[in-house]
């Protein structure tokens, strides 16, 4: 018997069996992918940026040890509107002496959730492996697995991300938003050094950020990762076109850091969003983007997910103090309403962004840059937005 089975050992289902773990549950996680792949994957330079809040989740699971020497500090966020005087400069200094966040290979913040799995004797991981069917009973359920094992648990996690099979199957109803862009994403050296700072230049076809990453180990240039929202069709374009010209056209668009060289592989996504009606079912709850995807437009996504993680786990070992079943629908509620308010908000602020700044219109651009001359002259308003970016509500 199980106390928890998760679906997906991806960066939200893997956290999420570390706190429950941690806390004495007994765990099991099911994921399609090969754990070996997952543990050694290829340099592809796609990165996150962790904010603080997640980094003292990660610090609370003794994950951070694993993750800090590739973490490189966000100490500064400017963000501006291509051709306009007006930007708004949020320095960590604001706050505090701790940085606004942290970027992060992706690849090193997966190998430091699986080593932690493994090191785990109350994890069991089930690899290249899918839910068959499962059966709700009076005391759990029964989780029938492609390798031929059957579970019983007290709770099933669907952490699956974004086209969750957990969700359609018990009848959740997601909603899509489309954005008609794709996100353009890779890693670049630059002449330059970044010096902590994550940009966000708006243009009318979409935002381009670059997100500071730590120097080369090897030949000490300087590197940061980009993540370059266009148009469908011009996403498709600078995909398919040779890295020196996207290279120069960095540099017509982004003046900062010098010249720029494409360092390793392109990646591109179709971007929208996704918002579900309800996060759990009878003995169910869905984390993560299996239960919302927002834009990455202000790097939130997988932060929100880690938040249902600790959050989630924090319910449960309430539950477990209390002797309550931990898939009793009173504890599934109350997780469900605590997660209400925070999933929403990050949706709607980053739906928002997209929509003000995606677009040609001489009002709005009037009103974007009256809005980031304002909040860069009012402290209070600053610190509203940096305590928004660092997943503090
Ligand atoms: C261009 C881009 C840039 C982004 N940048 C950032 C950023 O800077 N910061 C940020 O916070 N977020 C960012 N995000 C969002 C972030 O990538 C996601 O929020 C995050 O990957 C979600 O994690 P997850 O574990 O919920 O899902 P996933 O990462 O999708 O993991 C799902 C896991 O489930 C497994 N799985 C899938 N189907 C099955 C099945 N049927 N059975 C068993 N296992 C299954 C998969 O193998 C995988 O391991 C970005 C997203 C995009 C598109």
């Amino acid at each position: 018997m199980t106390d928890v089975c998760i679906l997906g050992g991806g960066l939200v289902g893997g956290v999420l069996g570390i706190a429950l773990a941690k806390q004495g549950l007994v765990v099991t996680i099911v994921d399609r992918e090969n754990r070996e792949t997952m543990l050694n994957p290829k340099i592809d330079g796609r990165t996150t940026a962790i904010n603080l809040a997640s980094k003292i989740i990660f610090d609370e699971l003794g994950l951070w040890d694993e993750i800090t020497p590739h973490a490189e500090p966000i100490l500064d966020i400017k963000v501006f509107e291509g051709g306009s005087p007006w930007s708004i400069h949020f320095d960590h200094q604001m706050m505090g002496q701790d940085p606004m966040g942290y970027i992060v290979e992706n690849r090193f913040i997966r190998q430091a959730i699986i080593q932690q799995t493994l090191s785990l004797s109350n994890i069991t991981w089930y690899d290249e492996t899918s839910l068959l069917t499962k059966k709700i009973t009076p005391s759990g359920v029964e989780i029938f697995l492609d390798n031929g094992q059957e579970i019983k648990a007290s709770l099933l996690v669907g952490a699956e991300g974004r086209s969750s099979p957990t969700r359609e199957e018990a009848g959740i109803k997601s909603y899509q938003f489309s954005y008609d862009q794709k996100g353009l994403v890779f890693s670049v050296y630059h002449e330059k050094p970044h010096n902590g700072v994550a940009w966000e230049a708006f243009h009318p076809s979409g935002p381009m950020a670059f997100l500071p990453i730590q120097d080369c180990p090897t030949s000490g240039r300087h590197r940061s990762g980009v993540v370059w929202t266009l148009p469908v069709e011009q996403g498709d374009f600078w995909f398919s076109q040779e890295n020196t010209l996207i290279a120069a056209k960095l540099r017509e668009l982004f003046g900062f850091l010098g010249e720029f060289e494409i360092a390793g592989q392109k990646w591109i996504y179709p971007l929208n969003a996704q918002m579900v009606d309800r996060f759990i079912e009878e003995r169910l709850v869905i984390v993560g983007d299996a239960a919302h995807v927002c834009h990455p437009v202000a790097g939130q996504g997988v932060n929100v997910g880690w938040r249902d993680a600790a959050i989630l786990a924090k319910h449960l070992q309430h539950a477990k103090n209390l002797g309550v079943d931990l898939g009793a629908s009173s504890i599934l509620k109350e997780y469900q309403k605590a997660r209400r308010f925070d999933t929403w908000s990050i949706f709607a602020m980053t739906d928002g962004m997209v929509r003000l700044f995606s677009n040609n219109s001489s009002i709005l651009h009037f009103l974007r840059n009256a809005g980031l001359g304002t909040v860069n002259r009012i402290p209070t308003l600053k610190r509203f937005f940096m305590r928004r970016a660092m997943g503090f509500s």
